[in-house]
């Protein structure tokens, strides 16, 4: 096992404007899940395939365990890597699509059948062995593909969007799995994706990437408690944090008819007479007074329900969204109010968008 290092890492496309990935300093320790999160184009993939040799490091260094790998090829790295697109071969079994690896690399067969063996027990692919890829459900060869990464025992697995092809069940079920097996396995990993529940639920850490640069690296639960700006507080979340420019008034800022109280340590980062307000639909609980709601939309999920409507700041009538109660959600079209605790309230600076306090 290995720790990772990515030292001031660049790769710059020729034709675009700014580096895909620009100066990723970020070190994910020996064991560790790290998920790089972002939107489409945000560099995370460019990243991933930097560390596993597959593009070209422009300026920095990459370093995995105490190697210097910058220049390495992917074959020398010890890395084993699971993509969205698991191509297994078609004309190999499940047990020799997973054993391929280690007869390339000479391991005599009983040695590859014992540990084929033994991965396919972890996986529950045992009963599947002797068939081919075409015979298998999606789920199970995505299970394949990781059965022939595990097989290898690298020091670092790196998986970009392994779920991405699964149906929202199974995605669900191979989760919770990846999360499991990695737990037990203690293999640093380097997962990829844009889905920031799958960031949340399998990373010990996210690191959060918006066009090319990192914005924060932090335990799931902190990077949503405390997001470092507007950005990163508004992608992570469903549905997203309301965000509202308002006014700051004596003691607080202005939401509509309501102030909300503010320590003055966090307005003390800022002489600006407007912040930005940042409230999860879920820290919004109902109330007889408050700020207000003209609900448009309710959405009920089950065991959960929000509802959607626009609010008046300054004049003008703004998106927010709410957690309301399920079992006695409002109708469309109904005036409501919500209290909301200042210690769960976020301010961030319109200008550069960076949380205050
Ligand atoms: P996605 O989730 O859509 O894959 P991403 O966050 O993984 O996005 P990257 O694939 O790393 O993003 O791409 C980062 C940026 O680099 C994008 O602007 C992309 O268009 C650009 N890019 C990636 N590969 C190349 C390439 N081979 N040539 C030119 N530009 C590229």
């Amino acid at each position: 096992m290995a720790s990772v290092s990515f030292q001031k890492a660049t790769r710059n496309f020729a034709g675009q404007q700014r580096p895909a990935v620009d100066e990723l300093s970020l070190d994910v320790e020996d064991g560790e899940f790290l998920v790089l999160v972002g939107p489409s184009g945000c560099g995370k993939s460019t990243s991933l395939r930097m560390l596993a040799g597959l593009e070209e490091v422009d300026a920095g260094r990459i370093l995995i365990g105490d190697t210097d790998v910058t220049d390495l090829p992917p074959k020398s790295r010890d890395i084993a890597m699971v993509f969205q697109n698991y191509a297994l071969y078609p004309h190999m079994t499940v047990a020799e699509n997973m054993g391929f690896a280690l007869k390339i690399a000479g391991t005599p067969k009983s040695e590859i059948t014992r540990r084929v063996g033994e991965v396919a027990e972890m996986l529950g692919l045992t009963d599947y062995l002797a068939r081919k890829p075409k015979a298998l459900s999606g789920g199970q060869r995505q299970r394949v593909a990781m059965g022939r990464s595990i097989v290898r025992s690298p020091r670092v697995f790196l998986m970009d969007e392994p779920l991405s092809n699964l149906d929202a069940k199974l995605r669900l079920q191979t989760r919770a799995q990846i999360a499991g097996l990695q737990r037990r396995l203690g293999t640093t990993t380097v997962y990829v994706t844009h889905d920031q529940v799958e960031a949340m639920t399998l990373g010990d850490r996210v690191a959060v990437m918006r066009d090319g640069v990192l914005q924060q690296v932090d335990t799931p639960r902190s990077t949503y408690d405390h997001p470092v700006n507007v950005f990163v507080a508004g992608f992570l979340g469903s549905p997203s944090m309301n965000l509202f420019e308002v006014p700051v008034v004596d003691g607080g800022v202005q939401v509509g008819q309501s102030v909300i109280p503010v320590p003055r340590a966090v307005l003390a980062d800022t002489q600006a007479s407007r912040v930005t307000l940042g409230i999860r639909p879920e820290d919004m609980e109902q109330a007889s007074e408050g700020i207000a709601m003209r609900v448009d939309v309710v959405e009920e999920l089950g065991s959960d329900a929000f509802a959607y409507g626009t609010t008046e700041i300054d004049g003008t009538a703004q998106h927010v969204v709410a957690r309301v109660n399920w079992r006695t959600p409002p109708a469309i079209g109904d005036d409501i109010h919500f209290a909301v605790d200042p210690e769960r309230v976020h301010l961030f600076s319109i200008d550069t968008g960076r949380r205050l306090g």
